[in-house]
C-alpha cells in the first residue's frame, strides 16, 4: 500500500509564494487521488504491490493494465512526494543552492542565474500539464527537462534533483493563468540543502 507522505512544514508556511488553499488542495487532494488510483491497479498483483513506487518506475516495461497505471498514477505520486521535499518555507537559507550541487550548477550552467532562466524557460515552455525537471544523467552530468503529464524521468534512467509541477492545478488557484509569476515564486521557496542531499546520495 502506497500513503501520502507528510509534509515538513504546513499548508500555510509557503505563503505568500504558494498558497494554503493550493498546497491544501494539491497534497490532500491530488497527490491522495493518484496513491488511491495506484493502490487500486495494484490491488490483484501481491507481488507487485510490495514495491517500492521508485523500483516500480524504474522498470517501465510493465505489461498492461500495470505499465499506464505506474506511468500516470505512480509518476504522480513520485513526482508529487519529491516536489513537497523540495520546498520549505522561504528564507536565508534556501535563497542559492548550496554546497556540491551549488557548485554543479555552476559548473554545467555557468551560474545559478543562467540555471534559473533556463529552467524557468523550459518550465513555461512546457505546453499543457507536465513538469520541469532537474535530473542527474548515469555519466554524472546535469540536465534541465520538461516532459508530459506525470512523466518521470526515472523510467528513462534518470535521476531526478529536483522538479516544478507546472500543470494547472499548482497555480490556478492564486496565480491563474499566468504561470511565469508562479514559477517566479517557486525559487524563494526552493530547500537547496535538500536538493544537494538528493545530489550527493545519487552521485557516484
Ligand atoms: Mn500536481
Amino acid at each position: 500500500m502506497h500513503t501520502l507522505p507528510s509534509l515538513d512544514y504546513g499548508y500555510a508556511d509557503l505563503e505568500p509564494y504558494f498558497d494554503e488553499e493550493t498546497m491544501r488542495l494539491h497534497h490532500g487532494k491530488h497527490h491522495q487521488s493518484y496513491i488511491d488510483k495506484l493502490n487500486q491497479a495494484l490491488e490483484n498483483y501481491p507481488e507487485l504491490a510490495q514495491l517500492s513506487i521508485k523500483d516500480l518506475l524504474i522498470k517501465a516495461d510493465w505489461p498492461e493494465p500495470i505499465k499506464t497505471a505506474v506511468g500516470n498514477h505512480g509518476g504522480g505520486h513520485y513526482n508529487h512526494s519529491l516536489f513537497w521535499q523540495i520546498l520549505a518555507p522561504a528564507g536565508q537559507d534556501n535563497k542559492q543552492p548550496t554546497g556540491e550541487i551549488g557548485q554543479a550548477i555552476e559548473a554545467t550552467f555557468g551560474s545559478f542565474e543562467e540555471f534559473k532562466n533556463k529552467f524557468s524557460q523550459a518550465a513555461m515552455g512546457q505546453f499543457g500539464s507536465g513538469w520541469a525537471w532537474l535530473t542527474l544523467k548515469v555519466d554524472g552530468q546535469l540536465q534541465i527537462e520538461t516532459g508530459a503529464n506525470q512523466f518521470c524521468p526515472l523510467t528513462v534512467g534518470r535521476q531526478p534533483l529536483f522538479n516544478l509541477d507546472v500543470w494547472e492545478h499548482a497555480y490556478y488557484l492564486k496565480y491563474r493563468n499566468r504561470r511565469s509569476d508562479y514559477i517566479d515564486a517557486f525559487w524563494p521557496i526552493v530547500n537547496w540543502e535538500k536538493v544537494n542531499e538528493i545530489y550527493l546520495i545519487h552521485l557516484n
